[in-house]
């Protein structure tokens, strides 16, 4: 199992992206200043580093050039605000492996933790998800495959299946989808999981996820 790093003060970005990181079975760990994270990546027990710039002690930038000066080549993705991009591209100095900017969608952030796990550690992937014989999908060209019939998604509808595909027979509260496809900076009080759900029926079947009352959605696991 990955062990993932997150460098990141702000509390509620921290545990954002640690809930979804552990939801996709990543091990993390937070550190909410720049010397616990330095200290923490410096032990070699991470494959990657989520690393926010803004951290109070060191700043991500003190941090990411103390583990190059060592020697760490561990991944680091940075994470910035949108109105220092430009700051912050020259002041990695090739030190960092990939950025983001705040505020950012958990799907982005997941697709480059996968990417950059999968370059450093070069490891066969997984392309096909499946929940018994007759539902699948195909994570390359993001179709699915319901009985018979190939379906199209949406973006977003593809993010919400492979969700779904990642936990059959759990049950995902509104809450976890929505920060898991939409990300923190959704309205919490907003419909629009159920809105998709409901595209998503619509496209593969009504039976294929299941309304748990007052607690939120499942993909049946097949009988
Ligand atoms: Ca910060």
């Amino acid at each position: 199992m990955n062990r993932i790093l997150i460098a990141e003060d702000e509390e509620r970005i921290a545990s954002f992206v640690e809930k979804g990181l552990r939801a996709n079975g990543f091990n993390t760990t937070v550190a909410s200043d720049g010397d616990t994270a330095l200290d923490y990546a410096s032990t070699g027990a991470f494959d990657l580093v989520v690393l926010d710039i803004g951290l109070p002690g060191r700043d991500g930038f003190t941090v990411l050039r103390a583990l190059r000066e060592t020697r760490v080549t561990v991944p680091v993705i940075v994470l910035t605000a949108r109105d220092s991009v430009r700051d912050t591209v020259a002041g990695l100095e090739g030190g960092a492996d990939d950025w983001m900017t705040k505020p950012f969608r958990f799907e982005e952030l997941l697709a480059r933790v996968r990417l950059r796990l999968r370059t450093a550690a070069r490891a066969p992937e997984v392309t096909v998800l499946r929940c018994g014989d007759d539902l699948s999908l195909d994570l390359r060209t993001r179709r699915a495959r319901a009985g018979t019939a190939l379906v199209d998604l949406s973006a977003r509808e593809f993010v919400l299946l492979e969700l779904f595909l990642r936990h059959p027979g759990q049950v995902l509260s509104r809450e976890q989808i929505l920060s898991h496809v939409w990300g923190y900076d959704f309205d919490p009080g907003s419909n629009i999981v159920d809105v998709y759900v409901r595209a998503l029926r619509k496209k593969l079947g009504a039976h294929r996820v299941e309304t748990v009352r007052g607690m939120g959605y499942r993909l049946p696991h097949p009988t």
